[in-house]
């Protein structure tokens, strides 16, 4: 077996109505993509039959077909470094599990690698997802394009490949808690973008509730700029002189026009702002402390149960 020129990296995640139609799907295309392939699957702490069926695909293509076991749930861009970490590929390409990603697109963003670039992102036409979701996505973007240099149009589409040496640099850079499109965009020297269809999930749910992606979405703002704590410098200035005119103010109307109505209110009022300035303040450095914290354990990324591959 010659060694893959393709990888196709899925992560897994109680998808066991999503992965036969698939597999089935995924290795029809790359059959007829005529270069040697393999896909590396992560089962990310599934509970419910996803892992047997991924065994079963390792049992009928074992050449081709890889399984990394994670003992637990460690998120969907863990479960991808994993596979980076593995991958044999010139071309390393990620995937959705749940076929929100068709597979027959796959050639379109292997095009636009064959022109040369080494990072090329999907771009969801139409996308098939929630109104909430695709608020809170345009919202991201937003703070993303003002706060970071990450220039991407649709940083939430997995359907994505990347040459080799940009794979090899994220694995590299040993980031936790991290967002691998705009890793991924930091470390290529020509990013490509191309549109690709978008299809409701075939199955199951997402499993990405409000709180993830809020947590998923902080890890792509900390873990690529400081703008925000500068942002909080620069409010803490505002208020600062804001507040010290205000004390001249007070001390002006108190003691030469001896007014003092509703002075109490007025302070508890803007007591009550800084206050809540203040706690948003802490509450986002504890996120760049928290991530500072988690790198200084060195505690592994993850732990792998089992791998089932072929040796060679
Ligand atoms: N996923 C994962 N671990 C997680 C969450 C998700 O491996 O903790 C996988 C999931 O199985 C799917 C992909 O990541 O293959 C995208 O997840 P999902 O479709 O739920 O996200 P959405 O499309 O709703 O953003
Ligand atoms: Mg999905």
């Amino acid at each position: 077996m010659p060694t893959p020129e393709l990888s196709v990296v899925v992560p897994v995640y109680n998808e066991e109505a999503n992965l036969e139609p698939l597999f089935a799907r995924l290795s029809k295309v790359l059959d007829q993509l005529g270069r040697p392939w393999e896909i590396i699957f992560t089962n990310d702490g599934s509970r419910d039959r996803s892992f047997e069926l991924l065994q079963g695909f390792h049992r009928q293509r074992p050449q081709q077909v890889r399984v990394i076991d994670f003992n637990g749930n460690y998120g969907q861009h863990t479960a991808i470094i994993a596979a980076f970490e593995r991958a044999r590929g010139e071309i390393i390409i990620t995937l959705d599990a749940d076929l929100q990603n068709p597979p027959e697109e796959i050639p379109k963003l292997l095009a636009k690698i064959d022109e040369g670039c080494d990072a090329v992102g999907g771009v969801r036409a139409q996308r098939e997802d929630s109104f909430a979701r695709k608020y809170l996505s345009r919202l991201i973007n937003l703070v993303r394009e003002r706060t970071t240099d990450i220039r991407m149009t649709d940083q939430g589409c997995m359907l994505r490949a990347y040459r080799r040496r940009v794979v090899d640099a994220i694995v590299r850079s040993g980031e936790r808690a991290t967002f691998i499109p705009a890793l991924a965009y930091k470390f290529a020297s020509r990013n490509g973008e191309v549109e690709v269809a978008h299809a409701a999930r075939a199955a199951g749910e997402s499993k990405y509730s409000y709180y993830k992606l809020v947590r998923l979405n902080f890890d792509l703002i900390t873990g690529f700029t400081l703008v925000p704590l500068q942002w909080f410098t620069l409010l803490a200035m505002a208020c600062a002189s804001g507040s010290f005119l205000l004390v001249l103010v007070l001390a002006y109307m108190r003691i030469f026009l001896k007014d003092n109505t509703n002075g109490v209110f007025t302070l508890f009022a803007i007591l009550f702002f800084l206050v809540s300035v203040c706690m948003i303040c802490i509450g986002l450095i504890g996120e760049y402390v928290g991530r500072t914290y988690q790198c200084v354990q060195q505690r592994p990324r993850y732990v792998v149960r089992e791998v089932l591959e072929e040796k060679g």
